[in-house]
C-alpha cells in the first residue's frame, strides 16, 4: 500500500509552476514554487516540524509539554499539525492585523489563540512578542518557540526548500524571490542555493513599513521606517537572527496596493489561489524585470493559500475601501462594453 503513516510525512515535495500569463511581458522563463500543497497549506509547516524535533533532540520540548509561539497564522497551523501528531498542547499568540480566518483555523485544529494589538512597539507589554514571552515564563513545562530567532527555521528550508528548488530546476535556477518575514525561507533557500552556484540571485521582498531594504543597503536600524502596512506575512520592525543579509543580494519593497492586485491576478489568470505576500513577490519581480534576461530562470516562492484571504483581498468591499480595486464596471453599459473589447 502506498500510505502515508501520519499527516507531517505529506509535507514537502511541492509542485514547480511556470507562470504564463502575469509574466508574459517579463523575458525570463518564471517558474512558481507553489507551497500550499502543504498539509498546512503553507511552506510554515517544514520549519515547524523542524523547529519542534530540533527542541526535542536538545530537551526543551519534554513529553506532553505546552508549545507557544507568537505566530501570523501559518507557523500556528504547521505547529498546530505537529502537536497533534506529537502529543504537545499548543498556545498560538497573534497580532489584531491577522485575518479572522487565520484565528478560526488555528482554533479548527485544537490550538488555543490569544490576540494583541499590533499598534504597539515590540517592548511594550501588550505586543505579541511580549505576551508570548510572558507566557511561557508563566506556564509550567512550556517552550517559547521564537521563530524569528530559532535557526532550526532557516535550517529546515536549507535541508528541504533549497535542494527541492535545485533538484526541480535541474540546476538552472538564476534567481531566487521571495517575501521576507522571519527570514528563514529566504536565508535557508538562498544559503542551499548559492553553495550549488555562487552566482545565483537571491532577491528579498519587503514591505512599506519595515526595516530590512534600508538595513541592508545602509547597515542602519532605521525606526522611521517603522508604521503599519497591510501586506500579511511579511516586513518587520526587528531584524530576526533568521534573516542572512550576506546570502540575500537586494530587498526590494512593494505596496500593499500591488501585493493585492497581484494576488487577485494569480487566482484568475493563472488558477494560483494564494496570500498577498505571493503577490508581493510578483509585484516585486515585474518591478525589477529589467535586470532579467530569457536566460534567466526565476524562481518565485508563494507561502500560503489563499482561502485564508477571502475576508480581505478577495472581498471586493474590503479592496474598495482601501482604494484597492483596479476597475470597477458598475452599469450594464460598463458590463457590455467591456465584453465587447474581450477577445473571441
Ligand atoms: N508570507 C507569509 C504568508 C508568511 O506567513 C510568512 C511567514 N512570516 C512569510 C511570507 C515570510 O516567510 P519567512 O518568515 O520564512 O521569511
Amino acid at each position: 500500500m502506498k500510505v502515508y503513516n501520519n499527516i507531517l510525512e505529506t509535507i514537502g515535495n511541492t509542485p514547480l509552476v511556470k507562470l504564463n500569463k502575469l509574466t508574459k511581458n517579463c523575458k525570463a522563463t518564471v517558474l512558481a514554487k507553489v507551497e500550499t500543497t502543504n498539509p498546512g497549506n503553507s511552506v510554515k509547516d517544514r520549519m515547524a516540524v523542524k523547529m519542534v524535533e530540533d527542541a526535542e533532540k536538545s530537551g526543551v520540548l519534554k513529553p506532553g509539554g505546552t508549545i507557544i509561539e507568537g505566530t501570523s497564522g501559518n507557523t500556528g497551523m504547521g505547529l498546530a499539525l505537529v502537536a497533534i501528531i506529537k502529543g504537545y498542547k499548543l498556545i498560538c499568540v497573534l497580532n489584531d492585523k491577522q485575518s479572522k480566518e487565520k484565528m478560526d483555523i488555528l482554533r479548527a485544529v485544537g490550538a488555543e489563540v490569544v490576540v494583541c494589538p499590533t499598534a504597539v512597539e515590540p517592548s511594550d507589554p501588550r505586543s505579541y512578542y511580549s505576551v508570548s514571552k510572558r507566557l511561557a515564563k508563566e506556564i509550567p513545562n512550556s517552550w517559547y518557540v521564537n521563530q524569528y530567532d530559532n535557526l532550526s527555521n532557516r535550517t529546515a528550508h536549507y535541508e528541504q526548500t533549497g535542494p527541492e528548488i535545485w533538484e526541480q530546476t535541474e540546476g538552472k535556477v538564476t534567481h531566487f524571490i521571495v517575501g521576507v518575514g522571519t527570514g528563514g525561507t529566504i536565508s535557508g533557500v538562498g544559503k542551499s542555493l548559492k553553495e550549488k552556484n555562487p552566482n545565483i540571485k537571491i532577491w528579498g521582498i519587503d514591505t512599506y513599513g519595515s526595516v530590512f531594504k534600508k538595513y541592508k543597503e545602509t547597515g542602519i536600524f532605521d525606526e522611521n521606517e517603522i508604521y503599519p502596512y497591510i501586506t500579511e506575512g511579511i516586513g518587520e520592525d526587528i531584524l530576526p537572527a533568521n534573516v542572512d543579509f550576506d546570502v540575500i543580494d537586494l530587498f526590494e519593497k512593494v505596496t500593499d496596493k500591488d501585493a493585492a492586485v497581484y494576488t487577485r491576478r494569480l487566482a484568475r489568470e493563472e488558477g494560483i489561489f494564494v496570500g498577498n505576500s505571493a503577490g508581493a513577490a510578483i509585484g516585486g519581480l515585474l518591478q525589477l524585470q529589467d535586470q532579467l534576461t530569457e536566460n534567466d530562470v526565476v524562481v518565485v516562492l508563494f507561502h500560503d493559500h489563499g482561502s485564508r484571504y477571502v475576508g480581505k483581498i478577495f472581498n471586493d468591499d474590503w479592496m474598495r475601501e482601501r482604494g484597492f480595486l483596479e476597475e470597477e464596471f458598475k452599469t450594464a453599459e460598463d458590463v457590455i462594453a467591456r465584453h465587447a473589447d474581450l477577445p473571441l
